[in-house]
């Protein structure tokens, strides 16, 4: 991206035009045949061609509503709904502008369907997924701003070379498979992968785009019913429509078919007539012609991904256990791959290959599965050396981290229960409500006459973080609470929970807009795109377990409870909990909870005494009474002023 910043806007693919514009079959041709299904069906074609004139050239400047300017450039290409053009903002930076004509958002589902795939898209970050930037509308338009993919996508590469060299494709795979990896981890499932909709960045790697036809699956167990997808990269179940539904194998599927197609030249299924294509699909008939050979563990692969029944594919882990992976693996695509056959690709030894293989996994986000050490943590990274102190600063970023979490308490520990009551500001205006009361609570206490206090309520002790480690610049933050629940605050903001004596964990899952889900799942069966997850985190628990004094004593579980955010600074790390309560760990070892909305205070001292007690009494005695806090008032005032500070935060 930063090579296109300040230039003048260049065409990228003039004469490449309506690239993809064949290849989208509308749903209802494959329930009615003989109505809508030709494959040269002029109908058809004249269908999109109306669409596609519906998008006007959007004007040279577009204003969004929030005063920024877009200066638009060229025309880069055209799918089956919407025109992208570039478009310059005022620093210079150059994106792509997917442009959706409003007229050919006739009814509500064309909006609804427009939403998701902007709802979706919005929610995503991944090194090898089109970066989401901007989303707004003229009077005639709107504009999807995406981060710019200059180098078109693999279709047109392919187009190019007519076959690819098996050394290239392995790279790709990688890329592809590990944008498809986070997208089922996010329980998003995109059901149109396609050579055309998976585009090279300045830098020639793979960003999988156009989530138009994407959904997420709100629960393991659920299935999707509607047909949709291209013909030539469709899975047989879901050509099995209302009957079979379908889930994240269709990608799994979508995968094989891409892989043959670059190995080969062309789709395995393709034919003229696209009842033919669906009709080889669903007896997965397809061969590998002698002409165009490829080896024989790139064969095993596809063989296995083109597994008819859904479950005999492999799940995105095992693909990268197939033998095919251990061939000549290069160290990135060059842009001369584009044209033709990089030389010497064949040549990389075993060992390159090997270490090539494993930093394209780690570019890609994948983390090796099954190894002995799966999260690949230094020891020396975590050696402390002070027993109970925080970790060294070298595990966590220089800066503050901030991270959100909102779930309806209400609904936790109740099995299967999705709840998405609320969006993202809305979950930061809650946070920032809930630290405003405690904050308002501790400034009238603290003003409040002592001669009021007439009984002292006894209060139990708070569930409390016992133990953590921060890792969040790999993985996330894992912490140990008081109840012996385990969990990991991933970086991408979803939590996952390990409930102690239970075969259940929780999984904390943040959609944008949607807000939070609350899934429940057993360990003895967790959901293939969980169990990655569950390997961190018992990493995390062996090492929290083995390197780690606790904080306090084991409490009995009162309640589900998990951290929502995290603050950290030089001189204290501040824990914002579901249940409202703040945790401050200071440098000088003393632990202090506030509770209730602020009217109740726990103190843990370094050697672990525990005392909970109104805060109102501690501002009455002038200290706890089992043992003195130093500096109590200051480090009251310390947190008093941490509330307040995020109370105003993002308000
Ligand atoms: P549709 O939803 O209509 O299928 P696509 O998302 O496939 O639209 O985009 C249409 C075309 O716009 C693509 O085929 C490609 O030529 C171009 N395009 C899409 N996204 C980008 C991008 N990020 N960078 C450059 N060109 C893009």
């Amino acid at each position: 991206m930063s090579s296109l910043r300040s230039q003048p806007l260049q065409p990228l693919n003039s004469g490449q035009l309506n690239a993809r514009a064949n290849n989208i079959t509308p749903v209802k041709s494959i329930r009615r045949p003989k109505e809508n299904v030709q494959p040269t069906d002029q109908k058809q074609k004249k269908k999109k061609e109306k669409l596609s004139a519906l998008c006007k050239t959007p004007p040279s400047i577009v204003r969004t509503r929030n005063g920024r300017d877009y200066r638009r450039g060229n025309f880069l290409g055209e799918g089956g709904f919407a025109r992208c053009f570039q478009m310059k903002d005022a620093s210079g930076q150059i994106y792509a502008a997917k442009t959706v004509a409003k007229a050919s958002i006739k009814n509500e589902k064309t909006k609804t369907k427009l939403l998701s795939e902007i709802k979706i898209h919005k929610s995503l970050k991944h090194p090898n997924i089109v970066n989401f930037v901007d989303c707004f509308e003229d009077d005639v338009n709107v504009y999807i701003l995406l981060e710019i993919c200059p180098n078109q996508s693999l279709m047109e590469l392919l187009k190019a070379r007519k076959r690819v060299s098996e050394p290239e494709v392995r790279f790709f795979m990688v890329q592809i498979i590990g944008a498809i990896k986070y997208l089922h981890s996010r329980r998003v499932i995109h059901r149109d992968l396609k050579l055309g909709n998976i585009f090279f960045d300045p830098d020639m790697n793979l960003k999988i785009g156009d989530f138009g036809l994407a959904s997420v699956l709100p629960s393991t167990d659920s299935r999707k019913y509607t047909i949709c997808g291209t013909p030539n990269y469709i899975a047989p179940e879901v050509l099995g429509g209302k009957n079979t539904g379908h889930s994240f194998e269709v990608d799994i599927w979508a995968i094989g078919i891409m892989m043959y197609a670059l190995l080969v030249g062309k789709p395995p299924f393709q034919a003229k007539d696209v009842n033919v294509i669906y009709e080889r699909i669903k007896k997965t008939e397809y061969y590998f012609p002698e002409e165009k050979p490829i080896s024989e563990s790139a064969r095993m692969l596809i063989k296995d991904l083109l597994s008819l029944n859904p479950l005999h594919r492999p799940t995105i882990d095992e693909i990268l256990d197939y033998d095919w992976f251990k061939g000549p693996f290069p160290d990135k695509t060059r842009e001369i791959s584009l044209q033709e056959t990089p030389q010497g690709l064949d040549k990389i030894t075993t060992a390159q290959s090997s270490l090539n293989f494993k930093i394209a996994k780690d570019a890609a986000g994948i983390y090796t599965p099954g190894s002995k050490n799966p999260v690949e943590i230094l020891r020396s990274d975590l050696h402390s050396e002070q027993p109970r102190a925080m970790l060294p600063q070298s595990l966590s970023p220089n800066d503050t981290r901030n991270k959100y979490q909102e779930v309806d308490p209400a609904h936790m520990g109740r099995p299967r229960k999705v709840n998405f009551n609320t969006n993202f500001s809305t979950a930061i205006k809650r946070l920032n409500q809930e630290c405003f009361k405690t904050y308002q609570n501790m400034r009238r206490i603290e003003h409040a006459k002592y001669d009021e206090i007439e009984c002292i309520p006894e209060y139990e002790n708070p569930t409390l973080i016992s133990k953590w480690v921060d890792y969040s610049n790999k993985y996330g933050f894992s912490y140990q609470l008081n109840n012996d629940d385990i969990g990991v605050l991933f970086n991408d903001e979803n939590t996952l929970l390990k409930l102690h004596n239970s075969d259940r964990f929780l999984e904390l899952i943040y959609h944008d807009n949607e807000g939070w889900t609350c899934i429940e799942n057993s360990l003895s069966h967790p959901p293939a795109q969980a169990k990655r997850q569950l390997e961190i985190v018992d990493f995390f628990a062996k090492y929290m377990n083995s390197n780690l004094s606790k904080v306090s004593e084991i409490e009995e579980s009162k309640e589900t409870v998990f951290l929502r955010r995290y603050t950290r600074t030089p001189e204290y790390i501040m824990f914002e909990m579901t249940n409202g309560n703040f945790q401050f760990n200071f440098k000088d070892h003393h632990k202090i909870c506030v509770s209730k909305e602020g009217e109740v205070i726990t103190h843990i001292s370094p050697s672990r005494v525990t005392e909970t007690l109104p805060l109102i009494l501690v501002y009455k005695n002038g200290n706890f009474i089992s043992e003195a806090v130093p500096d109590c008032f200051g480090k009251i005032a310390v947190i008093k002023e941490a509330i307040k500070k995020k109370a105003f935060e993002n308000a």
